[in-house]
């Protein structure tokens, strides 16, 4: 029996490295060997607190049939060796990332309504390799339905390409959010997302586009990849209340930005982005939230601001992410802070990110 080394999810803290049996490649499948996957707050998530996306105990994933253990990893890139017998849009040789959302065209059913409008991202079946569907990138390889693969030309590197998928997030809430070039940004947090929609607004020609930010750490990472500025809301200006982050915008602009993208998703960066947005603008949510959070509706009604909000991303996204990494302006391979083998990635990887996360943006894992 042919066996390859997983890093399989059991539940909170209980991830083991396992050699489990090769999967089959079926007719409208393609093998990849994984190069490098990256570890992202979801997956650390499962890890602290799961399951939440992964299958429940005891119970079958309700789109897939899949069950615990599953092999995690859900930001892959690697080299395509086998395809299945009825393939054609895909070659062996072929290097590439894995789009690893799962909609009706891989479980083979027609298509539900949001599918049918192109936006499969928000199918109703919707599931995800790495986390809900059976394969993960946090293995020597995978097993996927053709239409997942997203080729990417031999220039760019696979450890870059690996950063597809956070990429892709981002480039979706952008496109998602109707920015237009010259538009004014203020970005609430500087983690791996809030960062990756920077790198893409620079690429896609943002005008002044400010950071904010508490971590030093991080505050340095968004000045050096572009931020006009960036602004600590701890700050507090003795004898003024006033937020200081929405004083800033206020000075900066007239009377506010176009964009406000919330990648922090506490009550305080919501008020925050509602008063340093426009009249008109758009407030644009990319934070899962633990809790609800309190809106005042007048705040819309009056200024006519809008308040949206985005997942995951389609593969026009990923497509636009291919083009500009392989134009050369985007020059993502800053994002990756450190790269780990797949038997250290617990220590190296997930609790790394939990016990260090300031110093981090993307750590990659390589299997071998
Ligand atoms: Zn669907």
């Amino acid at each position: 029996m042919t066996t390859v080394t997983a890093a399989r999810y059991y539940g909170p803290k209980d991830v083991r490295i396992e050699d489990i049996a090769q999967q089959e490649c079926g007719p409208l499948q393609v093998r990849v060997k994984i190069a490098f996957c990256g570890v992202c707050g979801s997956d650390l998530h499962e890890y602290l607190g799961g399951p939440i996306l992964t299958p429940q105990f005891g119970h079958a994933h309700p789109h897939t049939g899949l069950r615990l253990p599953v092999t995690l990893g859900h930001e892959m890139s690697g080299t395509v060796v086998e395809v299945g017998s009825a393939v054609t849009t895909v070659a062996v040789g072929q290097q590439c990332a894995v789009n690893p959302s799962v909609d009706d065209r891989h479980h083979g059913l027609e298509q539900c309504r949001p599918c049918s409008l192109g936006k499969p991202n928000l199918c109703k079946r919707w599931a995800c390799y790495g986390l809900s569907a059976l394969g993960g990138g946090l293995s020597d390889e995978i097993v996927v339905h053709s239409a997942s693969i997203v080729p990417v030309p031999s220039s760019i590197p696979l450890s870059v390409s690996a950063l597809c998928e956070p990429l892709a997030v981002a480039c979706h809430m952008i496109r998602v959010s109707e920015f237009q070039p010259g538009d004014s940004v203020l970005i609430l947090g500087a983690g791996p997302i809030g960062l990756a929609i920077l790198l893409l607004l620079k690429v896609q020609g943002v005008g002044q586009v400010f950071v904010s930010e508490i971590s030093p750490l991080r505050s340095e990472k968004a000045k050096h990849f572009g931020a006009d500025a960036v602004i600590n809301p701890a700050q507090k200006v003795q004898g003024n209340d006033r937020d200081v982050v929405v004083g800033f915008v206020h000075g900066q602009t007239d009377g506010g930005v176009d964009i406000t993208f919330d990648a922090t998703g506490i009550q305080a960066t919501l008020d925050t982005a509602i008063a340093a947005t426009r009249a008109g603008g758009t407030i644009f949510n990319v934070a899962i939230h633990d809790k609800p959070l309190q809106i005042d509706p007048n705040a819309f009604t009056l200024m006519e601001k809008k308040y949206m909000g985005g997942l995951c991303y389609t593969s026009e996204d990923f497509a636009t992410v291919v083009e500009a990494l392989a134009s050369g302006k985007l020059r993502a391979e800053e994002m990756i802070t450190a790269i780990v083998p797949l038997s250290d990635v617990i220590g190296g990887a997930f609790e790394e990110l939990i016990s260090n996360k300031d110093r981090h943006i993307k750590i990659l894992v390589r299997p071998q």
